[in-house]
């Protein structure tokens, strides 16, 4: 799949778009909140003559859904996202005024997302990982085809995930890295949900939080 990425949002959040050969594609984690930013995935969708089937969340913490509704109704895509992530979806519009956005509107997810789910984008298939401890629910997306991982705020270039969120377990973030991302192969490109893309050998050899001694 051809993966574009957007940089949105005061937490310089990655959003992804992840384009099927046959135009057919999927919004991860849309973080458009200002008008511009907004405008600038609608004009990129539509000069690409893009449908986008669906919007998919790795996990509902702010800077991950702050475009969730506006994407769910200008592409009128089905917004799926992880099933444990309903509580912290939840407490966004509780916080979200306290970072200063005071326009944000809770979306209403169309169907939950576990662990051995498969989504067809096109003829691309992502199979979803359950990968816990930076959030309670927090999943990957993997494109075994192509391997490429969507890996949200677990696993980043040199770096992990906070775990000092409700939610969140240090231990169990470090197992999930080693158990079931470390085992997807060397040459598999992660796009993570901040900073720039990685690959799984790249942080197996050089992560120093939670490398391999080869
Ligand atoms: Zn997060």
């Amino acid at each position: 799949m051809r993966i574009e990425s957007f940089t949105f949002n005061a937490f310089e959040e990655n959003t992804y778009l992840l384009i099927d050969q046959g135009k057919e594609a999927a919004i991860i984690d849309p973080g458009c909140y200002e008008r511009e930013e907004q405008l600038t995935l609608r004009e990129f969708v539509e000069k690409e003559g893009l449908s986008v089937k669906y919007i998919l969340n790795t996990h509902c913490h702010i800077d991950h859904v702050l475009g969730n509704q506006y994407a769910q109704n200008t592409f009128q895509s089905k917004l799926m996202i992880p099933a444990n992530e309903m509580h912290t979806l939840h407490a966004v519009k509780a916080y979200a005024p306290n970072y200063g956005f005071f326009h944000y509107q809770e979306a209403q997810p169309d169907r939950f997302l576990q662990e051995g789910d498969t989504i067809r984008i096109g003829s691309s298939t992502l199979e979803v990982l359950y990968i816990p401890g930076h959030s309670a629910g927090h999943i990957g997306l993997f494109n075994r085809n192509d391997k490429q991982l969507i890996s949200g705020d677990v696993l980043f270039f040199h770096s992990i995930g906070r775990t000092d969120l409700p939610g969140g377990n240090h231990e169990l973030l470090i197992r999930n890295i080693h158990e079931k991302l470390f085992s997807l192969g060397d040459d598999v490109i992660v796009y993570p949900g901040h900073g720039p893309t990685t690959t799984i050998g790249e942080e197996k050899a050089n992560n120093p939080y939670c490398a391999i001694e080869v």
